[in-house]
């Protein structure tokens, strides 16, 4: 089997390369690539994306590669709308003609965030921002392609590679005694790891049984607000290394107008993964569990990485 991974660097795309790597020849991409590496990868270029496609003709692309920059999404929405919405669109008419299924990504961001509830996969889509709108336009393009595919939902992706909101926090939990955290936005942060391992199983059922393709929700268990995922950080940290010189003293909690922002987040992000479980027979670990396995790998064995 040949696969196609497009977005080889970002936070999934990293954990994608490990976990696909064991289902068959894995062709991965990045938007430097070229020719000698397989082909175009940049998802600005649209037509470049089919052409690659054409020519490797693969059984499986899986899209990592977005425009995940929200807040710049709203100064420049033409290339997050190249990005999100185009570039996936090509991909989905690609896979078609070539007779691939298209793994792609989407996110809690194309709901608009009202109530208290865990959306579900069919809830009516309203997104707040850019980003949002141009992700939830890829994903409608996708669907209406015809290629087989599968489009998973996720949140609050965090990853032991590169920045991330725990990396921050850690920073400045070294610099600050008083810390102010938002604690009216909800969800679940979701390892990298996770959602490639899901990935992988998922894809391998859609496979064998195409009638499982469609539309998911993957989220870690449980919720929690960026605040309490801050505190949580700073507990865990403290328990793994009593040592760690964390000044903080209070994370106090401040809603989300408290910091001027031009892109609208979610206030609600939580989401429904009763679908995902029941096709594929997962059963999603909590939040704590992968977030704490995270801390424990930037931390390292003495807690001098943080
Ligand atoms: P990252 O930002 O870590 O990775 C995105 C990757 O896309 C980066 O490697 C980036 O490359 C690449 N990219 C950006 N523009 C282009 C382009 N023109 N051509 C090729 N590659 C490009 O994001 P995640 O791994 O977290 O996100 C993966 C998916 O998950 C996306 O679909 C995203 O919408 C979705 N998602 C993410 C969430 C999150 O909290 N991060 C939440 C919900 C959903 P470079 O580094 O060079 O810019």
């Amino acid at each position: 089997m040949k696969i196609l991974l497009l977005g080889k660097n970002g936070q999934i795309g990293w954990e994608l390369q490990r976990s696909l790597a064991p289902l068959g020849e894995l062709v991965a991409l990045d938007r430097h690539s070229t020719e000698a590496d397989g082909g175009c990868g940049d998802l600005a270029r649209p037509d470049a994306l089919r052409e690659t496609v054409q020519r490797l003709r693969p059984h499986v692309i899986v899209n990592a590669a977005a425009h995940t920059a929200v807040e710049r999404a709203e100064s420049e929405p033409g290339l997050a709308h190249t990005v999100n919405t185009v570039a996936p669109g090509a991909l989905a008419d690609a896979a078609h003609t070539v007779g691939a299924l298209l793994v792609h990504y989407s996110t809690d961001y194309v709901f608009d965030g009202s109530g208290h509830l865990p959306w579900r996969e069919d809830a009516a889509t309203t997104p707040l921002s850019v980003y949002g709108t141009t992700k939830r336009d890829g994903e409608n393009l996708v669907r209406a392609s015809g290629a087989r595919h599968l489009i998973l939902r996720t949140s609050w992706v965090y990853a032991a590679r590169g920045g991330n909101f725990a990396r921050t926090m850690l920073r400045l939990a070294q610099e600050r005694e008083h810390l102010t955290v938002i604690d009216d936005q909800w969800g679940a942060p979701t390892g990298a790891e996770l959602i490639a391992d899901v990935t992988a199983h998922a894809m391998r059922q859609v496979l064998r049984e195409p009638a499982c393709a469609g539309t998911y929700h993957l989220s870690a268990a449980g919720e929690t607000s960026w605040n309490g995922y801050a505190r949580f950080v700073f507990d865990t940290a403290r328990a793994l290394h009593p040592a760690l010189p964390l000044k903080v003293q209070d994370v106090a909690p401040v809603p989300s107008s408290a910091f001027a922002t031009a892109a609208r987040r979610p206030l609600n992000s939580r989401l429904d993964t009763t679908r995902l479980c029941d096709t594929f027979g997962l059963a999603l670990p909590h939040w704590q569990l992968g977030v704490r396995r995270m801390l424990a790998e930037i931390l390292g064995p003495t807690g001098t990485s943080a």
